[in-house]
């Protein structure tokens, strides 16, 4: 185990930009090569459809505000969500240049230059009233969902609350992305232009059952955006060992502490997006060996394919068809961890055994173990297996429906089966992308705004 002093010169050098600026003339020039289209693909694969053509035009002509404002107009996260979004899957993915074989415009790029530029002369948001209207709204947590409901109802004259258990808002943005897509420092500034349009926050704050039965009384409607809780246990001997960090808590570790521990040979159990960021990181962060267990094989994998690709650039190795059945410790120190084959090809079609599976399942009794267990040495193991749902809060908001650990809602509108709660982001879909809860919170905040102008008339 090593132990890494980390200013944040050093984290800025260890975590260069995945996709580093445009500069003035790069974004000129790729905003030209843009064919305006006007049936834009580009535009209806973004789950918040923003106007692509529109915004990539206004770069074109110079006026960068404009853009930025284009963006806003659908997106409150344009910023961040230019960074993190999965844009090969999304908006290049769709663009129209893939027909003849050219590469695709570089729509994330050309976003975060407008979305740079309107931050770093601090622009500001503009209100859809400048009158203030009657109907106070609670969002409880202060992920990209929340934020987004709330500035659009603050926008339209509102009075929203949000109410986060954290000390930062931001939720993963702030404390779960990878510092190479997407730095704390941006997401929190990308905030502040909320926060000015009087959205108040409200951190540090545990919702109880007593303090929502408060907030029903005290807000005509609760919009629920708490995300997901804790990751998913092993359930393996040896998990409860210091050196095994679950990949939420090791991102948010070495992008908020100064002092970390990463290991020299680290093992990351789980083959989705956070498995792979959380081996990148641990990669650049000193670790002479990286490797990637999944019980199945890469088709399998959550992980999109150009982040495995980018992982294998930086030397992280993959073992398929792995389930680990135990870490073995010493003292202060793991040496190993023992796993099983799960290869079909290899006979081993019933396994993994013990514990829960990857998908949180309950296995097989441990006692079943194969013989042919095998061990990999390592010094730290990351877990990365998924989020639990946030049942026993979800409990406490009674008349709102839970069914396999996500709220259920009426799709046009987020409104749970609770008159008084809607709700959206990860806590409804079980953990999809930033932009996927950005447009959820919109879709609440206009639904709710029509609520209340109705219940106001
Ligand atoms: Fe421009 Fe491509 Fe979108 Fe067409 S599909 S508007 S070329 S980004």
């Amino acid at each position: 185990m090593t132990e890494a002093h980390r200013p944040d010169s050093e984290l800025l050098a260890r975590f260069p930009d995945l996709h580093p600026a445009f500069d003035h003339p790069s974004a000129l020039t790729e905003a030209n090569r843009c064919l305006y289209c006007f049936d834009a693909p580009c535009t209806a694969a973004c789950p918040t459809h923003i106007d692509v053509p529109r915004f990539i035009k206004k770069i074109a002509q110079g006026n960068l505000r404009g853009s930025a404002l284009t963006i806003l107009d659908a997106n409150i996260l344009g910023a961040s969500c230019s960074r993190v979004c999965p844009v090969d899957v999304l908006c290049e993915g769709a663009c129209v240049y893939h027909r003849y074989n050219k590469q695709p415009i570089e729509i994330g790029r050309l976003q975060r230059y407008a979305m740079d530029a309107f931050l770093r002369n601090r622009g500001a948001l503009e209100r859809k009233t400048s009158a203030a209207r009657a109907g106070k709204v609670a969002c409880i947590g202060a992920g990209p969902a929340s934020l987004s409901c709330a500035a659009e109802l603050r926008q339209q004259g509102f009075s929203v609350t949000v109410f986060e258990r954290k000390a930062l808002p931001g939720g993963l943005n702030t404390y779960g992305v990878a510092e190479y897509k997407l730095r704390s420092a941006d997401s929190l500034r990308e905030i502040e232009m909320i926060r000015a349009l009087g959205v108040e926050f409200r951190f540090g704050e545990e919702i109880s059952a007593a303090r929502l039965a408060q907030l029903e009384n005290d807000h005509d409607f609760i919009f629920l955006g708490v995300g997901l809780g804790t990751m998913h246990k092993l359930s393996i001997p040896g998990e409860e060992h210091p050196a095994v960090v679950n990949a939420l808590d090791f991102i948010e570790g070495y992008k908020t502490n100064t002092v970390l521990l990463v290991g020299r040979r680290v093992v990351v159990i789980g083959a989705g997006n956070t498995a792979i960021d959380a081996a990148r990181a641990a990669r650049r962060l000193g670790a002479e060996s990286v490797q990637i267990l999944y019980r199945r094989d890469h088709q399998h994998m959550a992980a999109f394919s150009f982040e495995y690709e980018q992982a294998r650039e930086e030397g992280v190795e993959f073992r398929w068809w792995t389930q680990p059945v135990s870490i073995h410790t010493y003292g202060t120190a793991i040496s190993a961890i023992e796993c099983v084959s799960t290869n079909p090809a290899a006979g081993n079609a019933n396994l993994p055994i013990g514990g829960l599976d990857f998908a949180g399942q309950q296995g097989a009794d441990p006692s079943a173990r194969s013989s042919h267990s095998f061990r990999i040495l390592c010094d730290m193991v990351i877990p990365a297996i998924g989020q639990s749902p946030l049942l026993a809060f979800l409990e406490t908001c009674r008349g709102v429906k839970v069914e396999h650990g996500r709220v259920q809602i009426d799709r046009a509108t987020g409104h749970t089966a609770h008159p008084k709660y809607f709700a959206g982001g990860d806590c409804v879909n079980g953990g999809r992308e930033v932009v996927d809860a950005v447009a959820d919170g919109k879709r609440s905040a206009l639904a709710l705004a029509r609520f209340l102008e109705t219940a106001n008339v």
